[in-house]
Order: C-alpha cells, then structure tokens, then sequence
C-alpha cells in the first residue's frame, strides 16, 4: 500500500521579526494542525544579517516533523540599500532583490501546492502565476489595518495633497475612522519613496487567493465584516479573509536573563509586575528614556525593562540587528537609577523571551509599543496594556486597543512637550497597576484571553478558518 504524498505549502515572509515571528507560528501550527501537510518555510537572507534574536528563533529549536526552513541565497545589501532609505523602502528592495531567485527555489522544491505571503512579498504573484502556484497573502497586523491598506488604492485616487494635512479623520468603508495623526509612517510623505512601496504592495493585495490575518472574529468583529460586506476595489473582489490567529509565539529556549527573570517573578505577587519592552525594533530618545527612568522609579511599582541604547535619529534602531545591538546600560541610565530601583525592577539588555514573561501569572501590565505580535500575545496571556506607540501602524493599534477594545491606557505629552514627562509616565504605570480603572481594564483583557482561547481550540473560530483553507489546499492541486 502506498502512503499518499503530503500536501506542500510554502511560507514566505519578509525580513522583519514582527514578520517572521507570525508566518513561522503559522508554518508550525499547518503541520501540527494537520499531518497531511509539509511546509518550507522560506527566509530571506542578506550578506549583513546581525539577529542573533531571529537565529535563535528560527535555527536553535527542534522543528516539528514535516516542517523545513529554507534560506533563499543571500542578497547585498551594499547592492540595493541606501543609507537615506526608510525602513520600509529597505525591507523592500531587499524583497524585491531576494525574489529573483524564488521561481528556481519552488522549482527545486518541487513546486509547492500553495505560497503564503507576507504583505510586502507581493512580487511573488508574478512569479508564481508563471509556475500555477496559488498565492495567499498574510497580514501579519490588526484588520483595522487590512482594511485601510485594501482601501488604500483608493484614497490615494480621492485624496488631493498629503493624508496627514486632511481637517477630517478618514473614512474607510464600514469602519471606525482614522484620525490623520494616528497614520501609519509610510502614508505621511507622498513624495517618500516608502510610499510608492507601500501603495505597490497594498494594489496588489486582490491579486491573492485569499487573505490570512492574525486575529479573531470576536476579536475585530466590524472590520471583519466591513471586508466581507463592502467592494474595496473598483475592479476587483476582495478576496476571502480567513482570521485564523492569535498566532503567537509558543516555547522558546530560555538564555540565562530570562531564567534569571523567571526567578524573580516567581517571588513576586500575582498581577504586580510591569513588562516593558519596544518590539523588535522600538527605541527611546536620550531624553524619552531619561523620564522614563525616573517615572518608573516614581511610580513605585515592580518592573522588568527591555532596555536599548538610546537613538534620538530613529524609534526603530535595532530593526535589522534584533537582539545584537551594542548595549551597556551602565553608559546610559541615569546615574543612581539602578541602586534606586535594586529589588524593585530588573533591566534586561536587549531582547527577553517576551513570551514567557507575559505568560508568568506575576506580570500584571505591559508598557508596549503596539505592535500587533505583541498585542496579541498581551491579550492572550490576559495582560493590559499601556500603549506606547513609535513607529509604522503603532499608532493607529493604540488607538483601537485605548479607544475600542478598551485594554489599554495611553500617556499623553504635555502641550509643546516633546517627550512624555516622567509625572505622567508615574500617574499612567500607577493608574493601570493599582487603580480601579486598571482593575477593570484587567478583567477586559481576561475575557478577551478567554475568548482567544476558545478561537484556536478545536471547534473554534479560527480553528474552523485554517481548517477551511487546509481542505481547499487539499483539494486544488497546482501540478499537471
Ligand atoms: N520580542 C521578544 N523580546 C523582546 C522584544 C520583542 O520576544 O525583547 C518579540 C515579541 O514577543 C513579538 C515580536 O518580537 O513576537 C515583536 O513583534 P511586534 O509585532 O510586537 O513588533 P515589531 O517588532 O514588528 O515592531
């Protein structure tokens, strides 16, 4: 008797943390979920990687079976990068670059039944009408942003001059508006070439077979249904949304900081700690992490902050050396902050095993840039949240996580303040950490964690929603 062969899926993500980290989660869970699947989880490489963070992620870990990662050969950065380019435009041109060798890869790889994509990888489409390969995209953020990005072609037609000057919050069918300061970094210059890469990428989202998110339907309920209900395109269908997450990080080895954090929490009582941490890339002016020093101390509260060496130029600093920044932070704390705080806060450099911090049943807050993997992993450990947000759509999640799903609590910057001053920082860790108001914000965000759960579990939403896209996999084929 001959064992049927599996079904081949190939997964493929742009080279960023908060990218990877999504679409892997997604690799693992399709052979886990279902033992008729193989996947090839494609990354991209260049000759300057630095992340020891991604390394150890995506290389130091057992696979589960039927799981392989692949590098796609290595691009020069000294060949497409320049120095003035903004991060998106980087990411980009180094996809774009990386993609000229996809076509013989899935052709060595026997030509996969089905390519997921990340957002930013849509150069793929071509290539792979070429070989018959399906292609589905991945939204590795928020729906509310799917929505604006699919809607995105035509406001770009609507609106005259730049989305930033609009007097108005912007329509975007179905959905809540978005308040031009709450616009994501690559809409806010029109003349950026971060731009022109950004409505590239977002035109082409119908060309997909169908559009993965990393949500759940409680979860985004109305920008769900807005996809659903409403054209985005002129010409063309939306193409079917499956929310199938949250996908988020599962076990990862532990390095001794974290071991030593661990530790330290089992010793501290239930809901007490705060968890800060920037994202993959977040970083704080000289003067931002001055106040934010001092507020913590003045709040009074236990902490563990994920700390990076200042950069008053760029809030994403350590987005292409994730985890291998030069760090001591000796040479940038204010002096006397770390003998003020002995026994009350831990500082770890760099880049801790999020995850397991969250998880911990001491951590009681998390001071978050907003991005979406971290968004999720907050809710799913049921950790509210004070947003903090820096740089791409972080903003405009902070918005929804304060003002529509109501699980977070955002500082706010005095009038012709350029930071957030250190009295403010103090009142927001204190108001989420001891108040009634944080109380409530908490038992929100512990129903919402009961509600994640329930999604993935067998049954559950977005449980049915993989499922559903498994079974048309197995039973298109693309081959001859
Ligand atoms: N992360 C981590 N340790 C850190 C900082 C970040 O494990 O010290 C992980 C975090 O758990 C999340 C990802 O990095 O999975 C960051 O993704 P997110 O979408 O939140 O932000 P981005 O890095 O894309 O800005």
């Amino acid at each position: 008797q001959t064992t049927k062969p599996k079904k081949h899926v190939a997964v493929l993500s742009n080279p960023g943390m908060g990218h990877i980290i999504p679409l892997f989660e997604l690799a693992k869970r399709l052979v886990v979920f279902n033992h008729d699947i193989h996947v090839s989880f494609l990354v991209i490489n260049t000759d300057e990687d630095n992340s020891a963070a991604r390394d150890q992620y995506l290389f130091s870990t057992a696979l589960p079976p039927s799981l392989d990662v692949v590098n796609i050969p290595p691009v020069k950065v000294s060949d497409v990068v320049r120095d003035d380019m903004l991060i998106l435009t980087r990411i980009c041109v180094i996809v774009e670059e990386s993609l000229k060798s996809l076509k013989l890869v899935l052709i060595e790889l026997g030509k996969p039944e089905a390519l997921v994509i990340d957002l930013f990888c849509t150069g793929a489409f071509e290539i792979c009408s070429e070989l018959s390969i399906p292609v589905y995209s991945f939204s590795t953020p928020s729906t509310a942003f799917l929505t604006f990005s699919l809607y995105f072609p035509t406001l770009d037609r609507e609106v005259e001059g730049e989305f930033i000057d609009l007097p108005e919050p912007i329509s975007i069918p179905g959905c809540s508006p978005v308040r031009p300061d709450d616009l994501l970094d690559q809409v806010r210059d029109r003349k950026n070439e971060q731009y022109k890469w950004f409505f590239l990428h977002m035109s082409r989202l119908p060309l997909a077979a169908g559009i993965l998110v990393n949500t759940w339907e409680d979860f985004e309920p109305v920008p769900l249904k807005a996809i659903r209900e409403h054209s985005f395109f002129l010409q063309l269908p939306t193409p079917p949304v499956y929310p199938v997450g949250p996908l988020i990080k599962q076990d990862e080895p532990l390095s001794s900081s974290d071991e030593e954090c661990l530790t330290w929490l089992d010793n501290q009582p239930a809901d007490s700690v705060l968890f800060i941490a920037l994202g993959s890339g977040g970083t704080l002016t000289t003067e931002q992490l001055l106040e934010m020093a001092w507020g913590l101390e003045m709040s009074k509260q236990k902490f563990i902050w994920v700390l990076r060496k200042p950069d008053d130029a760029d809030a994403s600093s350590t987005f292409f050396n994730v985890g291998s920044d030069v760090n001591d932070p000796n040479s940038y704390l204010p002096e006397g902050f770390l003998e003020k705080t002995r026994g009350v806060g831990l500082v770890v450099k760099s880049w801790a095993t999020q995850v397991a911090i969250l998880r911990h049943q001491s951590t009681g807050g998390f001071l978050s840039h907003c991005g979406w993997n971290s968004t999720m992993e907050s809710i799913t450990h049921g950790v509210p949240i004070i947003a903090w947000p820096l740089y791409a759509e972080q903003k405009m999640n902070a918005a929804i996580l304060t003002e529509e799903i109501m699980v977070a609590m955002k500082p706010v910057k005095g009038p012709g303040e350029t930071v957030v001053k250190r009295e403010e920082i103090s009142r927001v860790v204190r108001l989420l950490m001891e108040s009634e108001e944080g109380e409530i914000i908490r038992s929100r965000v512990k129903k919402l964690r009961d509600s994640a759960r329930i999604a993935v579990d067998n049954g559950g939403s977005s449980y049915n929603s993989l499922s559903c896209l498994v079974e048309k996999w197995k039973n298109e084929s693309s081959k001859p």
